[in-house]
């Protein structure tokens, strides 16, 4: 038994093995090479790479080695974005016309150029211009050289209708297609032929690609035509997988590929080229350090997609946080190796700005800036904050705002807590349990621990932070509730609702406020007071503990935290 169960166990293994293979094996679409000679244009590449970025789809450029020279970015970006690069000579004369010599020239001088974007010794599929060689010329030829097998004949019917459909009617699974990306024209109808021809369930790869994935060889000297379906497709190159483990000082990066396929990569941010390293196992990197990776089997044109860990480079990080302590100012940030730079005149901070490195005594009345900048990171966002005369930070609360004095003053005395990071919220509506929460901890007592509740209301739950403020508020009369056993204290407070519980509170701290005297005729809009609201409303106006807008008292608004810190500091001073 036992040993029957190992035999299953290795058939396993075997089988696990083998799949990536199989599954590919068995997928077998049809695939098509599409190529572009003669430029690249510096008005229709651009265009034309948009397009195929657009619909995925990668394509074999046969340049002219003048054109790539003045188009450097272009052929560049045709790389960084997947597409194979090959040689269409220098400037386009028939070779066959040429000495040897000369030949070699043309080849070499291209190769130089392209080798500036692929990485020294990459290796180029040749094209020659008109399809035209002799036994000689190819002797001299040291690759492979593609000819074409779908010739739309572009640069002769200047119309991307009948361009694309020339295409889309001769082309066949495995073909390979001409097109000249240096007209208009020709780059509109080959788009156009992509979308008819991906429709029809075609999948568009290099040539070495379309090679690579129906098991064919390319030889040098060999001429390339079109690789019909031959029941094998090998598939695409899998995304290598790029982890890492840090000690905060480097990291250790281990990177897989599921294709087998070598993997080239780099550590500077850089996409990786033939001239990068290639991985040979687990290695060390600052920080930090931006990892970018391809599995290749000819980084030319074919290769997976491009694998990137960035952690930092290019990277803001957030910004750096400010806080006070024993009358001093700290700052911190969280992004690893790098500083905080900060100002006290009110202007951007910036890394030539003075330089933090402790906790610092700062004169009060100011606006702090802060920025980090460092190490693999770029310059953090800003942080900016108003360091009050009475001490406190306040981030989004500025003086001159109406609700300044009332925010700060309940912020210096402990009565109002920030949201985090010096975030006051003014303009944020309060729950009803908020309400509650704060009087209690304005008037200083506590119930103590293992209180028994008295109060009827089943939405509060006895676990929740404002279930002792709320009965609390219940024993003393301040809050009633709904009826119906119902508090809300997730409900916003109306601004009756909150004037209801500051009169209370007076009620039961012993310090009544004016009775009597009606509101009606100063708001236009009294009739909207509640009736059971309408004492408590007229009694907090008439102590000049609240106000209107001029025109509205807006008894069914929900009070903001600012108007809230308006009634409590005028309460406070009542
Ligand atoms: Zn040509």
């Amino acid at each position: 038994m036992k040993k029957r169960l190992l035999a299953l166990a290795m058939a396993l293994v075997l089988f696990v093995s083998v799949l990536p293979l199989q599954a590919n094996a068995v997928k077998g679409g049809k695939l098509v090479a599409l190529t572009f000679d003669d430029g690249p244009s510096a008005t229709y590449t651009p265009k034309l790479l948009d397009g195929l970025k657009k619909r995925n789809v990668k394509v074999t450029f046969f340049v002219l080695g003048q054109n790539a020279k003045s188009n450097l970015g272009i052929i560049q970006r045709a790389y960084n974005e997947g597409h194979e690069l090959a040689s269409h000579s220098w400037n386009h004369p028939d070779l066959t016309t040429l000495s040897d010599s000369e030949v070699l020239w043309q080849l070499r001088a291209t190769e130089d150029v392209l080798d500036q974007v692929c990485g020294k010794n990459a290796s180029y599929l040749v094209r020659p211009p008109y399809g035209s060689t002799t036994s000689r010329v190819e002797s001299l030829i040291n690759a492979p050289m593609a000819y074409w097998t779908v010739d739309p004949e572009d640069w002769k019917y200047r119309d991307p209708e009948t361009v694309r459909r020339n295409i889309v009617n001769n082309t066949f699974d495995g073909a390979i297609i001409l097109v000249h990306d240096i007209h208009g024209t020709s780059v509109d109808g080959a788009l156009r032929a992509i979308d008819d021809l991906q429709k029809k369930g075609y999948e568009f790869v290099t040539v070495s690609e379309l090679h690579r994935r129906r098991g064919a060889t390319m030889d040098k000297g060999e001429w390339l035509y079109s690789v019909k379906p031959r029941g094998v497709d090998v598939g695409s190159i899998a995304k290598p997988e790029i982890t890492y483990t840090t000690d905060g000082k480097t990291m250790t990066v281990t990177i897989k590929s599921a294709s087998g396929a070598p993997i080239y990569y780099t550590t500077d941010g850089s996409v990786p080229t033939h001239s990068s390293a290639v991985y040979k196992g687990p290695f060390k990197v600052p920080y930090s350090s931006a990892v970018k990776a391809y599995a290749a089997f000819n980084m030319n044109g074919v290769r997976s997609e491009l694998a990137s860990l960035v952690y930092g480079q290019g990277n803001r990080g957030s910004a750096p946080k400010i806080k006070t302590s024993g009358g001093k100012v700290q700052m911190e940030t969280a992004n690893t190796g790098t500083k905080i730079y900060y100002t006290t005149d009110g202007k951007t901070a910036t890394p030539k700005s003075t330089a933090y490195s402790g906790p610092v005594a700062l004169p009060k009345g100011i606006y702090i800036h802060a920025v980090s900048a460092g190490g693999y990171y770029s310059t953090s966002p800003e942080t900016v904050v108003y360091y009050s005369p009475r001490g406190v930070l306040l981030a989004d609360v500025r003086p001159g705002a109406w609700y300044f004095n009332y925010i700060d003053r309940l912020a210096a005395e402990g009565l109002m807590n920030g949201m985090g990071n010096n975030i006051y919220e003014p303009g944020t509506n309060v729950t009803r349990a908020m309400m509650a929460k704060l009087l209690y901890e304005y008037s200083g007592e506590s119930l103590g621990s293992g209180w028994t509740r008295t109060n009827p209301f089943t939405d509060v739950d006895q676990d929740e932070w404002y279930a002792a403020a709320i009965e609390w508020a219940y024993r003393n009369k301040i809050v009633n509730g709904y009826g119906n056993n119902r508090f809300s204290p997730n409900g916003n407070i109306t601004r009756q609702e909150m004037s209801a519980m500051i009169d209370r509170m007076f009620t039961y701290q012993g310090n009544s406020l004016p009775r009597g005297a009606s509101c009606a005729g100063k708001f236009a809009d009294y009739g909207r007071i509640e009736k059971w609201a309408l004492s408590n409303v007229e009694a907090l106006v008439a102590a000049g503990l609240l106000e209107g807008d001029g025109k509205n008292i807006e008894p069914r608004s929900n009070a903001t935290r600012a108007e809230i810190a308006a009634v409590l500091c005028r309460a406070m001073d009542y």
